[in-house]
């Protein structure tokens, strides 16, 4: 962590903005228990930057390019994380949730100021709101080997979600207990406008593929098929005709 404090007066590798202006929910803190690194910059392009290039690839921290990206907690989670508190100092409702996602370990501080929210929503939101995946559709919690969330009967998922994460914290295990499954949406951190409209063709293509069932190829085939017939055919049938008059000119004139 010693490089960490003065790193806050250098900028973010991606926005360019310096590190302190980042509010702390949107900041990350890289691998924060590695002495020779613990760099902060930007939570969504990070995470776009690990999880939305080649899959299987490893990632380097994005300042050092040393360090291999293992852990990312969010700026009001690191300290905490490393103490070894779940809960804030002040305000006990500050809770932390942590899970794994993809190769990566996440640590992430939900925020209190908004009462009405309750936990619940607030755990599953925050995760689904960081990572970029749709709670509601396509993603899943597994705890143990079996997925927590969705959850037919239960709905009060978070409560769950947020005394295992304290556990965790609590106890320093190296891994997160939770494992969240689910797609992203790219779209929303795409590197710009360019990969965008590459996106949005690709989308396309994919589109008319998928309209293309089996039944509507074989019938556009067969068209294509019969149509080469029937060309040869009067081709052929041209040749005959020429030929034929060659041999056997017709003969008008006598009749
Ligand atoms: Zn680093």
């Amino acid at each position: 962590m010693t490089t960490s404090s003065s790193a806050d007066a250098t900028l973010c590798p991606y926005t360019l903005k310096p590190i302190s202006s980042i509010d702390k929910s949107e900041l990350a803190v890289i691998n924060p228990e590695e002495s020779e690194c613990g760099h902060k910059c930007s939570l969504p392009h990070l995470i776009s930057y690990i999880h939305d290039a080649s899959a299987g690839s490893t990632h380097s921290c994005p300042v050092c390019l040393q360090s291999k990206v293992t852990v990312v907690c969010d700026g009001n989670a690191a300290d905490r994380v490393l103490r070894g508190e779940p809960h804030g100092e002040n305000d006990a409702q500050e809770r932390v949730v942590c899970l794994r996602y993809g190769p990566i370990h996440y640590y992430l501080s939900l925020q209190s100021t908004s009462s009405r929210i309750t936990a619940t929503s607030c755990a599953l939101s925050r995760i689904g709101v960081v990572l970029g995946v749709d709670i509601k559709h396509g993603m899943k919690i597994i705890h143990n080997g079996k997925i927590i969330y969705p959850d037919k009967t239960n709905n009060d998922v978070s409560e769950k979600i947020l005394s295992i994460s304290s556990l965790d914290i609590a106890k320093k295990r190296k891994k997160p207990s939770l494992v969240v499954i689910g797609i992203r949406k790219r779209q929303l951190y795409s590197q710009g406008s360019k990969s965008n409209a590459a996106a949005g063709v690709q989308g396309v293509i994919f589109a008319i593929v998928g309209m293309l069932t089996p039944r509507a190829l074989w019938s556009n085939m067969s068209w294509g098929i019969g149509w080469t017939i029937n060309t040869t055919k009067s081709l052929l049938g041209a040749l005959y005709l020429f030929a034929k008059s060659m041999l056997y000119p017709p003969q008008h004139r006598d009749e």
